[in-house]
């Protein structure tokens, strides 16, 4: 294969569960027979059925890459949740969020299917809760439907224990100042959206896989088929605007371009939403929001309307500078893009300088690219220490 080729592969990330096993066992398990590589490049060109290679990442702990024509589906360690699917872009927010830093809770604002709250369990219950109390995942999940696949992937994970899961919970209308949250210290946002950099959403990145291979690395676990995403995502954006307008007739006005943009800024005013509810928490230190999409409007623009947020300046909340970031993600190279976060927006409070340091804790992920992702994008808020809430 040619570098060209590996750029139109995307390898099957395999996420080991440190809940049931660990990344040694698994290496002398289910995958005893595979030659360790140093480099992905190498897993994506020289595999074919004889010769079986992975590579351990070099970003996310207990992160594996195999070639995409290897199937683990019917192995045990899949079978019992030992091993979990898992896009690497998709393992950024929970390990960028670090909660084993912190003793508090986590919510989980936006859970289902849960490949992120399994992950958060994952590094809460790993060495560093030796000795302190057990830190608790809130999963919140409003979608009643898809809280049942986050049931199931929660206990497949064995999980069960570290997670609360609130089905059919709106995480707009929580009470960030009810008692049950006091100890609520970090928060993992990863909110609807366009679904734009998913792998096969769009011929952007040619995808030489058949379709349940295009679903298995659906790292977001988007509804099956374009149309219930979109009206999922109009759903949210509906309901964050104007809660009486049908979702058909939005869609059916205006040429393909007015309605994306339409559709952009209406996801982006129920993200922003989201953010600032976040932000309410009175205990929360540290806050992750993510998408799995390309454009800045769902992405840079939402981070930087946070920041200069009323809500943002009242309670203490900042960007979490690259410098600051957990080791992986300091390292990880693709970041914001710088102006996207210079705006001329009238009530925009950001200079130069303050861009181009959001525009570095940006985190972006390319689809379609030798690195093997997803489209994706992740950036995280800190606060030094809880600030008093005044009531509202
Ligand atoms: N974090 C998940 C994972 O990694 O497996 C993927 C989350 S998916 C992108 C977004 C989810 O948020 C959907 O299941 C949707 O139903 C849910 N959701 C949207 N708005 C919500 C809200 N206001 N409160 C709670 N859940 C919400």
């Amino acid at each position: 294969g040619s570098a060209e080729d590996v750029r139109h592969l995307h390898p099957r990330w395999v996420r080991v569960n440190s809940l049931k096993t660990s990344l040694a066992h698994q290496l002398s398990s289910t995958f005893r027979e595979f030659e360790q590589q140093d480099t992905l490049t190498k897993v994506m060109t020289c595999a074919s059925g004889s010769s079986k290679s992975l590579y351990v990442d070099e970003h996310i702990p207990d992160l594996i890459a195999i070639h995409p024509s290897t199937d683990l589906s019917k192995t045990p360690a899949y079978i019992n949740g030992e091993i979990i699917m898992q896009d690497k872009a998709s393992c950024f927010p929970a390990y960028l969020l670090d909660p084993c830093s912190l003793s508090g809770d986590i919510i989980d604002a936006c859970a289902a299917p849960g490949n992120k709250t399994t992950h958060l369990a994952a590094l809460v219950s790993s060495s560093c809760t030796k000795n302190r109390r057990k830190q608790m995942v809130y999963a919140c999940e409003r979608d009643k439907g898809r809280a049942e696949t986050l049931k199931k992937m929660v206990h497949l994970a064995g999980a069960d224990d570290l997670v609360s899961i609130k089905t059919g919970q709106d995480f707009l209308r929580l009470d960030p100042l009810a008692p049950g949250f006091a100890n609520v210290q970090a928060l993992l946002l990863d909110p609807s959206c366009s679904g734009s950099g998913i792998v096969g959403r769009d011929d952007t990145a040619v995808l030489q896989l058949p379709s349940r291979d295009v679903k298995a690395n659906d790292a977001q676990g988007a509804p099956r088929g374009k149309k219930r995403k979109r009206a999922a995502d109009a759903r949210d954006a509906v309901q964050a605007t104007v809660p009486d307008v049908a979702e058909e007739e939005e869609m059916q006005i205006g040429s393909e371009d007015e309605k994306l943009k339409e559709r952009l800024k209406n996801l982006s005013a129920f993200q922003l939403k989201l953010l600032t509810q976040a932000f309410k928490f009175p205990g929360a230190r540290r806050i992750t929001y993510s998408t799995c999409s390309v454009h800045a409007e769902e992405n840079e623009n939402v981070v930087t309307k946070a920041l200069s947020s009323d809500t943002a300046r009242e309670q203490g909340w900042t960007i979490l500078e690259r410098e600051h970031q957990i080791d992986g993600m300091r390292r990880w190279s693709t970041r914001g893009q710088l102006d996207t976060c210079l705006s001329t927006e009238p009530d925009y409070t950001i200079d130069e300088v303050q861009a181009h340091t959001i525009a570095d804790a940006c985190i972006r992920c390319e689809k379609g690219t030798e690195v093997g992702t997803m489209g994706f994008f992740v950036a995280a808020f800190v606060r030094e220490s809880a600030t008093q809430l005044s009531d509202a």
